[in-house]
């Protein structure tokens, strides 16, 4: 059975810009009341409902004439990952789509044209947050607005003060070979990158800007995300961690597929593949459960792709971030993905030169 599963989304950008900030404001937004889904913590990432996003958006949703299918919007929760990062030699990175966030009064930093090279390399497309549209002079606050209601507030020298540096913003993506606009005077999606003025802080802009990730997936990344939900999973290593009673352990993002608790998996190591069958799926369990450290998370029998999912398996002390996993359910199975990890293993070797 095919279905739709959610983007995956990162958040980069130059050290300080907001990006956990940004993070931690989707992660606290609970649009009145639980019975929109709220927000569900996985292993790694955050999943936003698409019925929050409809919330929160109102009439904004209207952006997109089309219908929104998506179950909604997974954010991968450490910014500028590794596993991101890291190169992937099939091409491509694990997020379907990025959030570049820049401080508007800062403008263009090292990492933030760094995080732009990263993006054009793995082709991945992305949206434009200029944050921090607080800070400027006289700005009038409202939490969590939208742009379009709150730049109404704002007295004319404000006003006039964001459009200078978003033309500044605007020009250097010009000189990186990028048309940009702020996103409400964009014409077409495919050729010109979408600029969204937000407050991470304060949650002003953060509806648009999470209406428009929603749009844009649903529109440009629909095929892509359709997947085959009974097939064998895969994923991406996010990280490699000790923990407490478990040994060592995977945090890995699904994005393919459905990981049962008795598959074998392959995973990528340093200089070879891994194969070794799974001890236990563990989720995080609610904040407000844990009473004991020792009891951070519950074990699941299976999760459908797209989820954030620590692997508890042997052998797993050589497995590296940002490689591949692969579920497989037979002999042959095993094998086909030690094939596809070897190869991938040395593409890299002979792309980077370096192990
Ligand atoms: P990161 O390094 O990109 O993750 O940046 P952080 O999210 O840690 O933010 C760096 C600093 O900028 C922190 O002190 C934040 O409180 C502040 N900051 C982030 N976003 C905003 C914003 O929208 N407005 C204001 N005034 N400060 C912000």
């Amino acid at each position: 059975m095919k279905k739709i599963r959610q983007p995956i989304i990162a958040v980069l950008g130059h050290v300080d810009h907001g990006k956990t900030t940004l993070l931690d404001r989707i992660r606290r937004t609970n649009v009145a009341g639980k019975e929109a889904g709220g927000i569900t913590q996985h292993i790694g990432a955050t999943e936003v409902p698409i019925e929050t996003v409809k919330q929160l958006a109102g009439p904004l949703i209207k952006l997109w004439k089309g219908e929104i299918k998506l179950p909604g919007l997974l954010f991968i929760d450490t910014p500028g990952h590794e596993a991101f990062t890291s190169l992937r030699a099939r091409g491509g990175s694990l997020a379907d789509l990025a959030v570049l966030i820049v401080d508007v009064n800062e403008g263009f930093q090292p990492q933030t044209i760094e995080s732009i090279e990263i993006l054009r390399k793995n082709r991945t497309p992305f949206i434009v947050a200029a944050n921090k549209i607080d800070r400027i002079k006289g700005w009038k606050v409202e939490e969590d607005e939208p742009f379009l209601v709150n730049i109404k507030k704002q007295d004319q020298r404000a006003q006039q003060e964001l459009e200078t540096k978003l033309w500044e913003l605007i020009g250097k993506f010009y000189e990186m070979g990028f048309n940009a606009n702020r996103f409400d005077r964009v014409q077409d999606f495919t050729r010109e990158l979408a600029i969204i003025p937000i407050s991470a802080k304060y949650g002003i802009g953060v509806p648009e800007l999470l209406v428009l990730i929603a749009g844009l997936s649903q529109k440009y990344l629909e095929e892509k995300l359709k997947i085959e939900v009974e097939g064998p999973a895969r994923g991406t290593i996010l990280e490699v961690r000790e923990e407490l009673g478990l040994g060592t352990t995977i945090d890995v993002i699904i994005y393919d597929g459905t990981l049962r608790k008795d598959d074998t998996i392959v995973v990528g190591g340093k200089d070879k593949a891994i194969v070794t069958k799974i001890r236990a799926l563990l989720k995080p369990k609610p904040l407000d459960e844990i009473r004991d450290p020792r009891f951070r998370f519950d074990q699941v029998d299976e999760v459908a792709a797209a989820a954030g999912i620590k692997i508890a398996a042997p052998g797993l002390e050589e497995a590296l971030a940002g490689s591949p996993v692969i579920a497989a359910r037979s002999e042959e199975e095993v094998e086909r993905a030690k094939a596809e990890i070897l190869g991938q293993i040395q593409s890299v070797v002979i792309s980077t030169g370096k192990v």
